[in-house]
């Protein structure tokens, strides 16, 4: 049996933020914008316990919708602008927001666990055998 590399654990954050591996923090965690890999190409992780669905996405998406809420409403009190300034304004700052924060919390929420924190479940036996220590 070949002796299996070991790795320097990223930071799960960053590694989530940045949609990187969470085992060597250097392959990139997607192959498409929302879609997970099926392994990491530089380390050859399985990422298949990795895959938390829709959940991340959805659940920034209405994280943002309501920061974009507060903000048109305090917008329309202060200022009164006509509407076409509404739709100028949120309507991309929305599609902006949401696209950009998706990414980032699908990897943070299936991507990057810490393994030392969950040794017996089945991201920290994917993860936890191959780091130093
Ligand atoms: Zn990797």
């Amino acid at each position: 049996m070949p002796a299996r590399k070991k790795y320097s654990p990223p930071s799960p954050f960053m590694a989530g933020l940045k949609s990187r591996c969470p085992r060597c923090g250097r392959g990139r965690l997607f192959s498409g914008y929302l879609t997970i890999a099926p392994r990491c190409r530089v380390c050859k992780l399985n990422f298949g316990f990795a895959d938390s669905g829709d959940g991340p996405a959805v659940f920034i998406v209405l994280i943002a919708g309501f920061f974009i809420v507060v903000a048109v409403l305090i917008v329309e009190v202060r200022y009164q602008p006509p509407y076409w300034v509404h739709a100028a304004l949120w309507l991309p700052l929305t599609g902006i927001l949401s696209l950009g924060a998706a990414q980032a919390g699908q990897g943070d929420a299936g991507g990057a666990p810490i393994p030392a924190q969950c040794p017996r479940g089945p991201v920290g036996q994917a993860l936890g055998q191959e780091f130093e220590t």
